[in-house]
């Protein structure tokens, strides 16, 4: 197994991308702290199919765009867990619309919780892992982050933010035997896209080569990819896991 006795801490894993990322990771032998929003219910699901892996799973709720709330978690996770090797900052929200209507509580919404989340896990994980001399960080990015998307002014600019933090932690803990990638996924089948009309899944589904969504199960087998050994000369990396959509 890819990951006997390491822990992975991943954010927003009680639904969708987190929770395919999270089981995956336990398939390979990780215990795995969830953090989630609100959703307790979900949850506890996700921590018990964990556990009937045979691993170590718990949940805490947490906005990680809080800072303060975000950093007694992860001491929390450490002193349960004996530490975190692997951090996979996966939670993220949308609040969809064009500039001339979007609200600034909608843009604050949405970059805090994705980019502001990220930088804070991060932060407050990251003298432990330099201590470590060894660890994973995998940043959940969007092809929006890439290419940008009419409606997604929030949400492209906040994921572009992803990628630069991405960047500027693996330069800085490369030294350390850490690194940071993230992943750019592009049309995922999950609540955040159950949401969207049935036109505009059409449409993009149209303008995907591969003419599918993809599932978030693509997105945990690159993840599990980057948070292995055999990634460990990839770093500032962004994968995209997309269909060809942003080819
Ligand atoms: P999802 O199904 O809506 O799940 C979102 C998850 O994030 C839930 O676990 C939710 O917790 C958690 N969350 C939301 N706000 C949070 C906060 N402030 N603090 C802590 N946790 C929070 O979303 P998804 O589709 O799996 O997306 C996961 C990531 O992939 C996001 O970063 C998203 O931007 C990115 N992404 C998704 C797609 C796609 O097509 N689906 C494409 C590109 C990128 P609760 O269950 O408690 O609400």
């Amino acid at each position: 197994m890819l990951f006997s006795e390491k822990t992975a801490l991943v954010t927003g894993a009680s639904r969708g991308i987190g929770r395919a990322i999270a089981l995956a990771f336990a398939k390979e032998g990780a215990n795995v702290a969830v953090i989630y929003a609100g959703n307790s219910a979900a949850a506890g699901e996700t921590v018990e199919e964990l556990k009937a892996l045979g691993v170590k799973a718990r949940a805490w709720q947490c906005d990680v765009g809080d800072f303060a709330a975000a950093g007694a978690v992860c001491k929390e996770v450490i002193e349960e867990f004996g530490g975190v090797d692997i951090l996979v900052n996966n939670a993220g929200i949308i609040r969809d619309g064009l500039i001339l209507s979007m609200k600034e509580a909608d843009f604050d919404a949405v970059v805090n919780t994705s980019l502001k989340g990220a930088f804070n896990m991060t932060k407050h994980l990251y003298s432990h892992m330099m201590k470590k001399r060894r660890g994973r960080i995998i940043n959940m990015a969007s092809v929006s982050g890439l290419m940008g998307n009419a409606g997604q002014a929030n949400y492209a600019a906040a994921k572009a933010g992803v990628i630069a933090l991405t960047k500027t932690t693996a330069r800085e803990l490369a030294g350390r035997g850490v690194t940071c990638n993230a992943i750019a996924p592009g049309f995922i089948r999950t609540d955040m896209t159950d949401k969207l009309t049935d036109k505009v899944k059409e449409n993009t589904i149209a303008a995907i080569p591969m003419k599918r969504m993809g599932e978030p199960e693509d997105i945990a087998a690159a993840a599990v990819f980057l948070a292995s050994d055999a990634a460990g000369y990839i770093t500032g990396e962004v994968l995209r896991v997309d269909g060809g959509l942003c080819i």
